[in-house]
């Protein structure tokens, strides 16, 4: 049987607190530690969860790592337990880059929250929603919804996330909504981007989603 590099529970207890005991996944951000009935328990609904596979076969497992490295804090990611099973059944999907990313905004959220915003902190996105008519019959009307992200920061806006809810019966199609968070009541349409210097120049506006709807 293939050994498991599990993680101590030093490495869990640092690894929840260090992003404030909520899941690391910025769609979901859940608590994952709350009361129990009894007074002195907790309930925890939270997982260390590997970024590369505990053992051979596992989800993005990478040989190249000792074992060591793999039960390190590095390999590890707080999600609740549902987001720890969806990260582990679509691997191709919840790339080890991208839960290092998500490890990563996590914990400055937490870091943020913790310091409390600074004096003075500036807006530096502007988001603007626009609602276009595309085609008006008396059989049917089309629409368009275009998202806006502007930069009226100081600096270059490399990293954020955004996510639109759409009642699904408008839709005309369904093309780039989130499935598993999606259903046939409503539609989630999700626009990231990391790491990028798409919105480099003070002032720039871009369109970075467009939904078509009836
Ligand atoms: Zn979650």
């Amino acid at each position: 049987m293939a050994s498991r590099d599990e993680f101590a529970k030093s490495v869990t207890d640092a690894l929840a607190k260090r992003v404030g005991v909520r899941c690391s996944n910025p769609g979901c951000r859940r608590a994952t530690a709350g009361p129990r009935t009894e007074p002195t328990k907790t309930v925890n609904i939270g997982v260390a969860a590997h970024i590369t596979a505990a053992s051979a076969g596992g989800p993005r497992y990478s040989a190249s790592l000792t074992a060591e490295q793999r039960s390190s804090i590095e390999n590890a990611i707080w999600l609740c337990q549902n987001c720890a099973k969806l990260v582990d059944n679509d691997s191709d999907r919840y790339t080890a880059n991208l839960l290092g990313a998500w490890k990563a905004r996590a914990e400055e959220d937490a870091r943020a929250a913790v310091e409390g915003f600074p004096e003075g902190s500036q807006l530096v996105v502007n988001l603007t929603l626009e609602w276009r008519r595309k085609r008006i019959t008396s059989e049917r009307h089309d629409y368009q919804l275009n998202v806006f992200v502007q930069n009226v920061g100081q600096g270059r806006l490399q990293n954020y996330y955004l996510e639109v809810e759409v009642p699904t019966d408008v839709l005309i199609d369904l093309t780039g909504r989130v499935e598993g968070r999606s259903d046939n009541e409503r539609s989630l349409f999700r626009q990231m981007a990391k790491d990028s210097d798409e919105i480099a120049i003070a002032n720039e506006k871009k369109k970075v989603r467009t939904i078509a709807s009836k």
